[in-house]
């Protein structure tokens, strides 16, 4: 089998060597238009998981790369003059150059060539003298961009900007800092990646970008491709974090995130991995990961399937809900982050569980798990905040305007449909009581309608008559004789 990989990133790298590896016999080969040592970006993250991965896959590689890592696991939030530390988070980091150098060795033990400065740009010829075409090329797929009839791509800009630096400041751990600025809120995503230099990405909402003077008269970019005049006012701005450290930028400019969602991945004997295919926003730290595994997958498809259509439908229906759940949770994580100073006037550690817990990837309950005396802290924290008891911020008391509230569980029992001349009958009234009675602070009713002519539906539960007034009564008396519980109606 001829294999042509367009893009030698670490997607593109990785599949030329695990495929190889797999069938030694098939002709691949890795077509890059950078030079080798040309690399764009600082450090890349993985999760523990992440590296459990490739170990298991690839251990050669991975004894390779593994000596290059920076490992952490405390998370730190620097606010507001206070630093909180959360631990029990297993990362490693290293740089790109390292983890592509790494990849490229492994191509070469291999006997894969990767013909570096090798700008490809017609993808049909490609296409046509090999049995298989993998679009390893990024972000920016011209693959994609080709066949843009069937892979459909929509690219979703994100609403900040951001840019991609470096500093000499070698961190101690994966750094979140949010800072002041005239705009709003600006933050820092910061981590070691080696022994001399730290990752630093800066991204702010664009009010606050062009409060801040990024935007307004562009200083023409650096030799470098640098945005030069930034880069000096980010050192400034983050002179907290660099603690009079170095900024440096490498190819490094003002953007705005790109989400690339595709219908499908597959185009006749063409198909797309990792960035060309799919991006998350770099606040999750997954995008190598996943191209990586992307990378794997395909491997394994073609190694398991008998030709190449059963092979990238086969890698397509394996990936895809693993890369929807992951982009899920870093669209919730750059949401967070675009609205930041929503939650700016939060306490440090309150703030900090917030921004911890953003991704939804990581629970409370797995907070707990990461570090017991952290949560401990922001219970303890935040009962005091409130003249609570010990005990999980749900539970906590609640003040809503002239409601007190027992605790913060909101529960809403499903609707229960019409009933007989619109009051409220048993199986309403067990359901209201049985979300009381499981402890709720506040027990929504539903819609109830405030005439019987006004009903969506006619029988559905109505407040307006002897009998159906009675109903009511009945049902909320047995909430506050039994529970703490308010049941407000609500009627339209
Ligand atoms: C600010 C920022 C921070 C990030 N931080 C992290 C992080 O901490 N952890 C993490 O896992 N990921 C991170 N990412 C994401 C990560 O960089 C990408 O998801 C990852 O590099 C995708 O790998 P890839 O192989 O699919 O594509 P790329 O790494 O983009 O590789 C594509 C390659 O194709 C080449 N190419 C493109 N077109 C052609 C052509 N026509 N001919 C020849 N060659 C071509 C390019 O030169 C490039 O080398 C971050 C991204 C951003 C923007």
């Amino acid at each position: 089998m001829r294999i042509a990989v367009l893009g030698g990133g670490p997607g593109g790298l990785y599949f030329a060597a695990l495929a190889k590896a797999l069938r030694p016999q098939s002709d691949i080969a890795v077509w890059e238009r950078n030079a080798p040592d040309d690399t764009f970006g600082f450090g890349v993250v993985f999760s523990g998981r992440a590296l459990g991965r490739i170990e298991q896959a690839d251990p050669e590689l991975f004894a390779a790369i593994r000596r290059d890592f920076v490992l952490w696991d405390d998370i730190q939030v620097h606010y507001r003059g206070t630093t909180t530390v959360a631990g029990g988070n297993r990362f490693a980091a290293l740089s790109r150059a390292g983890l592509l150098a790494s990849l490229q060795r492994r191509c070469a033990g291999l006997g894969v060539p990767v013909h570096h400065g090798g700008e490809v740009a017609d993808v049909d010829a490609l296409a046509a003298e090999h049995d298989l075409v993998v679009a390893a090329d990024g972000a920016h797929s011209v693959v994609r961009a080709r066949y843009a009839d069937t892979f459909r791509p929509a690219v979703h800009l994100g609403r900040c900007r951001y840019i991609w630096l470096g500093t000499d400041r070698v961190l101690d751990s994966f750094t979140f800092a949010i800072l002041d600025t005239p705009g709003g809120a600006a933050q820092v995503h910061a981590y070691p990646h080696s022994g001399q230099a730290s990752t630093l990405i800066l991204e702010l909402s664009e009010r606050a970008w062009r409060r801040a003077g990024f935007a307004a008269d562009p200083a023409p970019l650096g030799e470098s491709g640098n945005d030069e005049r930034s880069i000096e006012a980010i050192a400034e701005l983050c002179r907290d974090v660099v603690a009079g450290h170095k900024v440096v930028g490498n190819n490094s400019r003002w953007l705005r995130f790109p989400t690339v969602r595709c219908a499908t991945w597959r185009h006749r004997n063409v198909v797309l991995v990792g960035d060309a295919a799919h991006t998350a926003h770099f606040s999750i730290g997954s995008g190598t990961h996943l191209a990586m595994e992307d990378a794997l997958a395909l491997a394994t498809s073609l190694h398991e399937q008998r030709g190449v259509p059963a092979a990238l439908a086969a890698y397509e229906a394996s990936r895809r809900p693993a890369v929807l759940a992951t982009q899920e949770a870093a669209r919730a994580s750059q949401e967070w982050f675009e609205s930041v100073d929503r939650y700016t006037g939060q306490e440090p550690v309150r703030f900090a569980v917030n921004l911890l817990t953003r991704s939804r990837r990581v629970s409370y309950a797995g907070l707990r798990r990461r570090d017991p005396d952290f949560l401990a802290r922001a219970e303890r924290e935040f009962a005091a905040s409130v003249a609570g008891r010990a005990g999980p911020p749900a539970q906590q008391p609640l003040r809503l305007d002239g409601l007190a509230l027992a605790n913060r569980v909101v529960v809403a029992p499903p609707p229960v449909g019409p009933t007989r001349d619109g009051a409220p009958d048993d199986l309403l009234l067990v359901h209201l009581g049985g979300a009381a009675l499981g402890g709720a602070g506040l027990v929504l009713t539903g819609p109830v309608a405030a005439s019987g002519t006004g009903t969506a539906v006619p029988g559905d539960v109505t407040l307006a008559t002897e009998e159906q007034v009675a109903g009511w009564r009945r049902a909320v008396r047995f909430v506050h004789a039994h529970t703490p519980a308010w049941l407000p109606v609500f009627l339209y």
